[in-house]
C-alpha cells in the first residue's frame, strides 16, 4: 500500500515558527514504523517558510515575496536536518524533492518527478516533497501543499492520502465558531454544498485551510484515491488510519463508490 501523508506547518512548527519538537519527533517515529511495517511511504511537508520565520526571527509570515522566498530557502535546510536527524534513528533515509508549478505542468518534467519518486521507492527511500518556494514565482505557484499532496498523490498512484492539519476534519460548520458542528466522518461527493461548508477556515502559520483540502480531496477522489483529513496533534493517529479506524474526514476515492 502506497500512502502518501501530508503535514502541514501548524503541525511542525509553533505559531513562533519554532521546531514542534514533539509533534516531529512522534511523526517520525510513526512513520518509520509504519514503513517497517511494509507501507511505502511519500512526506509531502511543509515548513520551509515557517521555519526560515522562526530561524531569522521574523515576528509574522513574510508578504514581501523576496523576503518570502528567503525564509523558505533558510527553513528548508532546517526542515530537512531535522527530518534527515529524526529518520536516521530509526534507520531511514530521506530524499528531498522540491518541485515547481512548471514540473508539475510541463509532461517531460512531471515524468521525470514520477520517475524520480517511483526509484527512490525502489530503493527503500522516503521522498519528502515540498514546493520549492524559494524559485516559484508569485504568478506560477502551486500555491499550497494540500494541492501540491494531492497532485503527488495522483501522479504515483497512491491508495491513500493521508492531510494532518490542526483540525479533526471537516465539520459541519466551523467548529471554532459553532459549538454545535459535528465531524463529517465520510464524504461520498463533494457536493457544492460540501465546497460550501468549508468556508475560509485557515491557520495562523500555514497557507493551507479547509478550502485548500476540498480542492485537493477532488484532485485525489477524481483519481480514485481516497483522501482523509485527520488532526495531526497526535501523529500516533496515523496508526489508527493504518488499521482502519474511522478516523477524521475520509473522502471516497471514484472508482471505489
Ligand atoms: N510550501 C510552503 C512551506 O513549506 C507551505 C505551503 C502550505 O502551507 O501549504 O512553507
Amino acid at each position: 500500500m502506497r500512502i502518501v501523508v501530508k503535514v502541514g506547518t501548524s503541525t511542525l512548527a509553533y505559531s513562533t515558527g519554532n521546531l514542534n519538537i514533539r509533534h516531529m519527533e512522534i511523526m517520525c517515529k510513526v512513520l518509520s514504523d509504519i514503513k517497517n511495517a511494509g507501507y511505502e511511504v511519500i512526506l509531502v511537508s511543509s515548513g520551509a517558510v515557517g521555519m526560515g520565520m522562526g530561524k531569522l526571527s521574523l515576528n509574522k509570515r513574510p508578504q514581501e515575496l523576496a523576503l518570502k522566498q528567503a525564509a523558505a530557502a533558510v527553513g528548508q535546510c532546517e526542515l530537512m536536518y531535522t527530518y534527515d536527524k529524526l529518520f536516521s534513528e530509526y534507520n531511514h533515509t530521506v530524499a528531498q524533492i522540491l518541485v515547481t508549478a512548471e514540473d508539475i505542468n510541463d509532461k517531460s518534467r512531471r515524468e521525470n518527478f514520477i520517475n524520480t519518486v517511483h526509484k527512490l521507492i525502489e530503493l527503500g527511500a522516503l521522498p519528502i516533497i515540498n514546493e520549492n518556494d524559494s524559485i516559484a514565482t508569485s504568478e506560477l505557484v502551486i500555491g499550497d501543499n494540500d494541492t501540491l499532496a494531492a497532485i503527488v498523490a495522483k501522479s504515483i498512484n497512491a491508495d491513500l492520502l493521508i492531510v494532518l492539519s490542526d483540525i479533526d476534519g471537516l465539520f459541519t460548520a466551523d467548529p471554532h465558531k459553532n459549538p454545535d458542528a459535528k465531524l463529517i466522518s465520510k464524504v461520498n461527493e463533494i457536493t457544492p454544498a460540501i465546497k460550501a461548508i468549508a468556508g475560509g477556515v485557515g491557520s495562523k502559520v500555514g497557507t493551507g485551510g479547509m478550502i485548500t483540502k476540498i480542492k485537493a480531496a477532488e484532485i485525489s477522489v477524481q483519481s480514485g484515491c481516497d483522501m482523509i483529513i485527520a488532526n495531526g496533534m497526535n501523529p500516533e493517529i496515523l496508526y489508527d488510519i493504518i488499521d482502519g479506524k474511522d478516523i477524521g474526514t475520509r473522502f471516497i476515492g471514484e472508482k471505489k463508490k
